[in-house]
């Protein structure tokens, strides 16, 4: 991108002259604490004084106001509209729902900042269905029937849609949070290395749930079935709001399975994924006796999966990236 021209008028200089953008550090004192808070200043460039500039206001206040919800732990104005968006709920009928009064969530929407206390209700609603599902029978009476059965729906769906366990959960939220775009077909492939190179590095397996030998590569059904509306494109949904957080429980050991993975196997595109996983045995081997182009619903064994990473790794060395990338451009050759 071209280095954009900055000019204003600065009130020193007495003309226009061009100006920088730059982060400077403010503290404020809010409730008898001090926080410190990074803002952005334009430096007019010849006598070095502060220029005002139209929008900076409005854009400082907005970042301030991200920051010390930051510290604070405090819910974001973008957060409570995820949650209206995933439960299929109004302003009105949530406040409700969460036990607010009824204009507190339209409050918090224009700005207002809520109180640790409300914040952690409403980000426990956004990770989890099943608070959700009783937050609203506890208040069921408050609000109408319409919208009860409605958010309840949502809630029920989105509780058997993540019927994947903890641990997948916050793999696929580590994977999501360092690879911008992922298709479901890349999502799949890459939890399958991530397992084999679990065995490499802790000796076990990431998750519990096994995989199967479908026509395109290794897939974990559960996991299908949570994207499949996305078809061939990134998954970006709502939704998903819901995993926010959830890679924090990684452990290091397990964040650094991930890692390697994502940085090597997760350069490449679902199609070449797959083209690997099809020059592997486990899947080979599963897929014994089924033509090309017939469905099969075959485990891929964890044992098949360990066994052949395990060799693979003493030839290669998995436990560092270039020894993943030899494998791989061996394999696509
Ligand atoms: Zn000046």
């Amino acid at each position: 991108m071209a280095e954009k021209e900055r000019f204003d008028f600065c009130t020193e200089c007495r003309k226009e002259t061009e100006y920088t953008l730059q982060k400077r550090n403010i503290v404020k004192t809010i409730k008898d604490v001090e926080y410190t808070f990074s803002i952005t200043v334009a430096l007019c460039n010849e006598c070095g004084e502060e220029v005002s500039l139209p929008g900076l206001i409005d854009k400082n206040i907005q970042e301030v106001d991200e920051q010390y919800r930051a510290y604070e732990g405090i819910v974001s104005v973008g957060d409570i509209e995820k949650l209206m968006k995933i439960y299929k709920i109004g302003k009105a009928p949530l406040s409700l729902a969460l036990g607010f009064g009824e204009v507190t969530i339209t409050r918090y929407l224009s700005g207002q900042i809520p109180s640790k206390e409300y914040s952690d209700i409403m980000k426990m609603a956004l990770s989890s269905p099943t608070f959700m599902k009783e937050k609203l029978q506890e208040n069921k009476e408050k609000i109408a029937s319409a919208a009860y059965n409605k958010a309840m729906d949502a809630a029920v769906q989105l509780e058997t849609l993540f019927s994947v366990s903890d641990k997948m959960l916050r793999v696929i939220a580590y994977v999501f949070e360092k690879l911008e775009e992922v298709t479901p077909l890349m999502l799949q492939k890459l939890l399958y290395f991530i397992q084999g190179e679990s065995y490499v590095l802790n000796g076990k397996p990431m998750f519990c749930e096994n995989c199967q030998a479908w026509i395109h590569g290794p897939v974990y059904p559960e996991v299908y079935y949570m994207f499949s509306d996305f078809k061939y494109n990134p998954i970006e949904d709502a939704r998903f709001a819901i995993f926010k957080g959830a890679e924090d429980e990684l452990t290091k050991e397990e964040q650094k399975v991930v890692d390697l993975v994502v940085n090597t196997f997760g350069e490449y595109g679902g199609k070449m994924l797959e083209r690997i996983t099809h020059e592997e045995t486990p899947w080979k081997f599963a897929r014994k006796g089924y033509a090309d182009n017939i469905p099969s619903h075959e485990t891929i064994t964890m044992e098949s999966i360990e066994n052949y990473y395990t060799e693979k790794n003493k030839e290669y060395d998995f436990t560092a990236e270039d020894g993943l990338k030899q494998y791989i451009r061996d394999i696509l050759q």
